[in-house]
């Protein structure tokens, strides 16, 4: 449980969080006590500096005698153990003092007295009084010619401030630590709850249940936006997990029928008459049987290899007109069989790069449906030309159309909409078909009449006829 905390984000980020906000207040709080004896340690300076001024007033104003007893009063005014005089000649000898009992142990330091004598300018000591536990700041300085005076005064504020800073400090971090550490685990607490109704939703979400989402916040933050985009991907696995049900229940369902079937002729010749006329029927079903169903799992293995990258296809120049023309002469009969008008008006000599067999494949497919859904006495008109940079093929029917909303759905492999599954088929041939075109870098689109020329409310009603539009890229290789 404790390591399960220790390997949080929160965790961590709380770590850091309280590290940062600790070393900034103990930085803060360094640079203010810095400052502060800076300030106080200025002030003393200058306290002593004055005291040693207003020597050098008294001693030329009233000789040496007037400084003596100024020593004296000046002490005794602010208290023999807050300050003392000392007045001393260049050679350390001393001829003058305050009441010296709390200071007799405070020397006058020959280096100091030295680096004044060379110097000339005042020297200032920080020592400690001997025997106590305070610090003292002792100044240095000529107050007249041969006469120098020691003063100093016991750093008794400087001590006080300095225990208290202490008491403080330690108080102040204590509770910065503490309240950083405990509002830095809530905010980050609080911040990662996103995360956590994600895992949730992520921990309930199985094959059967996808339909979970998780509420956005409506921050518009990047938690917002991690919500939106595992949303949108739920979205996404649930239409695909939903396709490919839809897909195994087409196969199983197309597989069905050629297997019942091929079972259905062999019962049938077990139960009659055995003879070789009945075995000969029977086995020549079975192979046509066979034949659809190794054609379907052809057409599957060409679609998903060429969706992948790995289609064998082979690009070579060759002339479209001539193989729609082709193509056209093969499906004129079965049109002639329904009665069906077969308009072509195929410009000529249009020259593309392209894997014949595969568009031929995909040509025959859009013919095919183009005849096989179009009634008796009905139409199919194949129009092709090139523009500038693409050549467009448009097969149009007159037969019973397509509703707006399978438009999408007719491309997916084994779709087959409801009005045509009393029709043969397999539900390959459009998503072969645009397959092949994509791989040429074109596509196929479809519309029905009826959804262009009426209304968008009677859009999703299937209409007279269906128009499938193939593009592919032209360049003229002609002049290539
Ligand atoms: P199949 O024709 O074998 O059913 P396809 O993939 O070729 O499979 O077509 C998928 C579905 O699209 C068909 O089942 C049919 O519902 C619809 N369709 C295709 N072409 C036409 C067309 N010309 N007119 C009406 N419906 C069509």
């Amino acid at each position: 449980m404790i390591y399960k905390i220790f390997n949080t984000i929160a965790f961590r980020l709380t770590l850091w969080f309280t590290g940062i906000f600790t070393i900034c207040s103990g930085v803060t709080f360094i640079l203010f006590y810095f400052l502060a004896v800076q300030t106080i340690q200025t002030q003393t300076d200058q306290q002593l500096l004055d005291n040693a001024s207003k020597f050098s007033t008294i001693i030329r104003r009233n000789g040496l005698v007037g400084a003596r007893e100024l020593a004296v009063v000046e002490a005794q005014a602010a208290g023999e153990k807050v300050i003392f005089f000392r007045l001393v000649y260049p050679t350390g000898e001393v001829f003058a003092s305050s009441h010296m009992s709390y200071w007799k142990h405070v020397h006058v330091s020959k280096y100091a007295l030295t680096k004044l004598i060379i110097d000339k300018s005042s020297v200032f000591e920080t020592v400690q009084i001997p025997l106590t536990q305070q610090k003292a700041r002792i100044l240095y300085s000529y107050v007249a010619p041969n006469v120098i005076l020691q003063t100093g005064i016991a750093m008794d504020f400087y001590s006080k401030f300095l225990l208290a800073f202490k008491k403080v400090f330690i108080g102040a971090m204590g509770f910065i630590i503490i309240f950083s550490a405990l509002s830095g685990w809530l905010l980050i607490r609080k911040a990662l709850s996103g995360v956590a109704t994600i895992t949730k939703t992520a921990q309930n979400i199985t094959g059967s249940n996808l339909e979970a989402r998780v509420a956005g916040i409506g921050n518009k933050d990047e938690l917002d936006y991690l919500v939106i985009t595992f949303n949108s991907m739920l979205d996404r696995i649930e239409e695909l997990v939903k396709s490919i049900r839809e897909m195994s229940d087409n196969i199983a369902h197309d597989l069905k029928t050629p297997i019942t079937r091929i079972r259905g002729f062999a019962e049938l010749t077990l139960v009659h008459e055995e003879n070789l006329e009945d075995y000969r029927i029977m086995a020549s079903n079975t192979i046509e049987e066979s034949d659809r169903l190794l054609d379907m799992i052809n057409t599957m293995l060409v679609i998903s290899r060429a969706e992948a990258g790995e289609g064998d296809f082979e690009f070579k120049k060759i002339n479209l007109s001539d193989m729609i023309k082709e193509a056209c002469d093969l499906f004129a009969p079965l049109a002639e069989d329904k009665n069906i008008r077969f308009v072509q008006t195929i410009e000529e000599k249009i020259l593309i790069v392209a894997d014949i067999k595969m568009l031929q494949r995909a040509f025959s497919n859009l013919l095919d449906n183009a005849i096989k859904y179009t009634p008796e006495d009905g139409k199919v008109s194949v129009l092709v030309f090139k523009e500038k940079q693409q050549v467009t093929i448009k097969i149009e029917d007159t037969g019973i159309g397509i509703a707006q909303e399978y438009f999408e759905k007719i491309f997916e492999r084994f779709y087959r909409a409801e009005s045509s599954r009393t029709s043969a088929g397999t539900g390959l041939g459009l998503s072969l078909a645009r397959t092949i075109v994509r791989q040429h870098k074109g596509d196929v689109f479809v519309s029905s009449r009826q959804s262009s020329e009426q209304s968008d409310q009677q859009s999703d009603q299937k209409g007279k006829g269906s128009i499938f539009v193939v593009r592919l890229p032209y360049s003229n290789l002609e002049v290539i």
